[in-house]
């Protein structure tokens, strides 16, 4: 395995391309979209279509934070369960939320098809694997809500989930077909292309440092001294969000999630591993995920940060897990190992703060292929028509979330406490 902690296998086969340059002097719009990942992106592409101005600052690259480093899992809906949404937002808005996040694929593989995005797209499903018997119970209460709403997930037997991934290891699956994988730095990547191609102005190395309100419009300074005068805003930097100076950015909780990739399978090997190519993750509560790309690498992850003293608990958990599940992948010869982090929030729901004409929304808690992108281009709408009924959940005016730093740190002494001990053999 490579010695780096950044060598990602999504930088490595991104076939995607954006040709933007750093914003310098002075510039006005009708949107300043801060970030650009999936929901910036996505934004600036709405807010294009519809006719308006709009410019997009991106720190570092597009797609540089989660959005090019994530599993590619393009799932519909979120990962809490329906009833749990439900209970958080309230029927109507519940029910609301979760039918346009059930859309959220369509509108993935949808854009991916109109704009041509090469991203190794595949919409085979996804099994949700049960590491034990108890998580089949889990899967079990999840089918049943979700059938209750209308999605046509199917509950699978041990021995055909066994079947469908390739390994003895799991307790049964649920399937949902509505979803697949993506490369995700390809996705980010080709919708940042396409909004740049529908109009909009795209900075890459533009890291916004200072915001105000001045004159009835939101002033923005990059740390290279380019200024933007915007009459809307949008901020999308969710858990990479920088320090701007007269912008508090949204409490989150940091969790770290890790994954690695194999050399390309043999043909015999990807014979019976996940022949089906469906995208997989797991009960366990230190959930695992795991996939093929469009080479036939195995790609294999787990909550967990590499940026600490102990972090090769993690990584030799991560050979244990995969020689487990994959037995003719003893010692597994990893040739990419890279992590990223998710934003999560209190309640695992996202948020979208109004601010004075803007919005800011992070928090998909793990989910945010299709969210991010439904939620990007809802806001987009909102603040350029002014019909805030297109947002898919009511807005708030402030979020705290107390002891964010120390939620983060219970997350990774879990994820490490459980690497050390499980899953040996
Ligand atoms: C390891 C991992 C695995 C995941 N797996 C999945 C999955 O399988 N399926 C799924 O649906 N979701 C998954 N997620 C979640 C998903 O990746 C994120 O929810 C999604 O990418 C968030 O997109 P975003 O555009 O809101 O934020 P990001 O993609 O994080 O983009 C924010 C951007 O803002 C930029 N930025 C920050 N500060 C500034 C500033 N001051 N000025 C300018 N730009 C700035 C950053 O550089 C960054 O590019 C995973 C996340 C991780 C980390």
């Amino acid at each position: 395995m490579t010695s780096s902690q950044d060598s990602s296998l999504w930088q490595h086969s991104c076939q995607e391309t954006v040709a933007t340059k750093p914003l310098t002097g002075v510039t006005t719009a009708d949107l300043l979209v801060i970030g650009g990942g999936y929901t910036g992106c996505s934004a600036a592409l709405k807010a294009a279509e519809l006719g308006a101005e709009v410019c997009l600052l991106e720190a570092e690259e597009f797609g540089y934070g989660g959005s090019g480093r994530n599993v590619g899992l393009a799932n519909a809906g979120l990962w809490l369960p329906p009833n749990e949404i439900e209970a958080r937002l309230g029927t109507e808005h519940a029910s609301r939320l979760s039918t346009e996040l059930a859309a959220a694929p369509d509108l993935v593989y949808g854009l991916i098809e109109k704009h041509k995005i090469s991203c190794e797209a595949t919409r085979q499903g996804t099994l949700h694997c049960a590491h034990a018997s108890a998580g089949m119970r889990d899967l079990e209460e999840r089918y049943n809500q979700l059938r209750a709403n209308g999605a046509p997930v199917e509950l699978l037997p041990a021995d055909e989930a066994q079947k469908r991934v390739g390994t003895d290891q799991i307790h049964g699956a649920l399937f949902d077909p509505r979803a697949g994988t993506i490369q995700p730095l390809g996705y980010a990547k080709g919708l940042a292309r396409a909004a740049a191609q529908t109009g909009a102005r795209l900075h890459c190395s533009s890291p916004v440092v200072a915001l105000s309100r001045d004159g009835g419009a939101w002033q923005a300074t990059t740390a290279n001294g380019g200024r933007v005068s915007a009459k809307k805003l949008i901020v999308a930097t969710n858990a990479y969000a920088g320090p701007i100076k007269g912008f508090a950015n949204p409490s989150v909780v940091p969790v770290h999630f890790f994954q690695a990739a194999t050399k390309p399978l043999t043909p015999a090997q990807l014979e019976y591993i996940l022949p089906g190519l469906e995208g997989c993750w797991d009960t366990g509560l230190v959930m695992s995920s795991w996939r093929l790309d469009q080479a036939g690498r195995l790609v294999i992850g787990a909550m967990g940060a590499l940026e600490h003293f102990a972090s090769g608990i993690h990584t030799n958990w991560l050979n244990r897990k995969t020689s487990t599940l994959f037995p003719a992948l003893k010692d597994p010869d990893f040739e990419f190992l890279w992590s990223g982090r998710i934003a999560m929030t209190g309640e695992y729901l996202p948020k979208i703060l109004e601010i004075d004409e803007g919005l800011a929304c992070f928090g998909y808690s793990g989910r945010g292929i299709g969210p991010g992108t439904v939620f990007g281009s809802a806001m987009a709408e909102a603040l350029i028509t002014g019909n805030k009924d297109v947002l898919p959940i009511p807005t708030s005016r402030d979020h705290q979330l107390p002891v964010a730093g120390l939620r983060s740190l219970y997350y990774e002494t879990g994820a490490t406490l459980t690497h050390l001990v499980k899953d040996r053999i």
